[in-house]
């Protein structure tokens, strides 16, 4: 369960994209998330009655953890810096349908004892030590347990690979923490070396994002390439270019989301552009409750444009 995915292709540009579809994982349980969190899934842990987690309370892992602990029977706890009014009041995206999934979201900035402390310190200090019975995933899925979930993705993509009749392939994704990334390109550079993997960082910089491979894997031979556009974009900011290749991409059929996808698909364009022949198949990670929120924001920004 929740594994082996499909392949598809698009035209992009007049070039053949193959495209994985980890969006059709599950349809409760999907994506990027779904697969570094699919050690938690697979293995049993006795005495947990809850899961804990913090990070924005639009993030898709928020939604994702909620999924997670619903199969599971866990309870989630999710802390969060702030929730934004519209936040709260909207019956749409990924903390509506987290809430709905039974999540309890704490918001630290009213919390009284928090001290100034920020979300991960506050649960290690205050949450965990009072509590055997919770299970803690630190942000994004960011840690060795998501190499699970993420090298059963690489076996997948080896395997088609090999019924492909392709000699060369380059898997690209979009980073933010950089996991996914770092242990699919792990699982190349140990089993099959046509395979490489390419990324961009749309999360903080280049420098941030290669700190991040370091983290969980500290020799760099294992690292990923990365590719930057020429122009720097914040994470989460609107950009019109953004939702134009959105658009675009989206004419062909498949749906991606408008976080992390736009930057992705810059990418895709900039390297196919230098080197149109080359054979790349693009992760899609899922999201797309994401886009409920996302598009609404993008149609009241540019609504002379659209
Ligand atoms: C979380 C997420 C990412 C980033 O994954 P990392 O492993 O943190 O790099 C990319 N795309 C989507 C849709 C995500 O939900």
């Amino acid at each position: 369960m929740f594994t082996h995915t499909p392949v598809d292709s698009i035209d992009f540009n007049g070039c053949r994209v193959f495209v994985k579809r980890d969006d059709l994982l599950h349809k409760d349980f999907s994506g990027n998330k779904a697969r570094k969190f699919a050690y938690f899934l697979h293995n049993d842990f006795p005495g947990i009655t809850r899961l804990v987690g913090y990070g924005s309370p639009v993030a898709n892992s928020l939604y994702s953890m909620s999924a997670l602990a619903k199969l599971k029977g866990w309870k989630l706890d999710f802390y969060t810096d702030h929730i934004a009014a519209q936040v709260l009041a909207s019956s749409k995206g990924n903390y509506a349908a987290a809430v709905e999934n039974g999540a309890n979201v704490i918001d630290l900035s009213l919390v009284a004892d928090r001290k100034g402390r920020g979300c991960k310190e506050y649960i290690e200090q205050d949450v965990l030590p009072n509590d055997s019975k919770a299970l803690f995933v630190p942000e994004g899925g960011r840690c060795l347990y998501a190499r699970e979930g993420v090298h059963q993705l690489a076996k997948e993509i080896v395997n088609w690979f090999a019924s492909s009749q392709l000699d060369e392939l380059t898997v690209f994704l979009p980073s933010g923490t950089g996991t996914t990334a770092v242990f699919l390109n792990e699982y190349f550079v140990l089993n099959n070396n046509n395979i490489k993997v390419m990324t961009c960082a749309c999360v903080g910089d280049e420098d941030y994002l290669n700190q991040q491979f370091s983290e969980l894997i500290n020799d760099t031979s294992f690292h990923p390439e990365i590719i930057s556009t020429a122009k720097k974009y914040h994470f989460g900011k609107l950009y019109k270019i953004f939702y134009d290749i959105w658009r675009k991409v989206g004419e062909q059929g498949i749906e991606f989301e408008l976080l992390y996808d736009p930057k992705g698909w810059m990418c895709v364009e900039q390297y196919l552009s230098e080197y149109p022949d080359a054979a790349i198949i693009y992760i899609h990670q899922g999201g797309l409750l994401g886009n409920e929120t996302m598009l609404p924001r993008y149609q009241r920004k540019y609504t002379a444009v659209l």
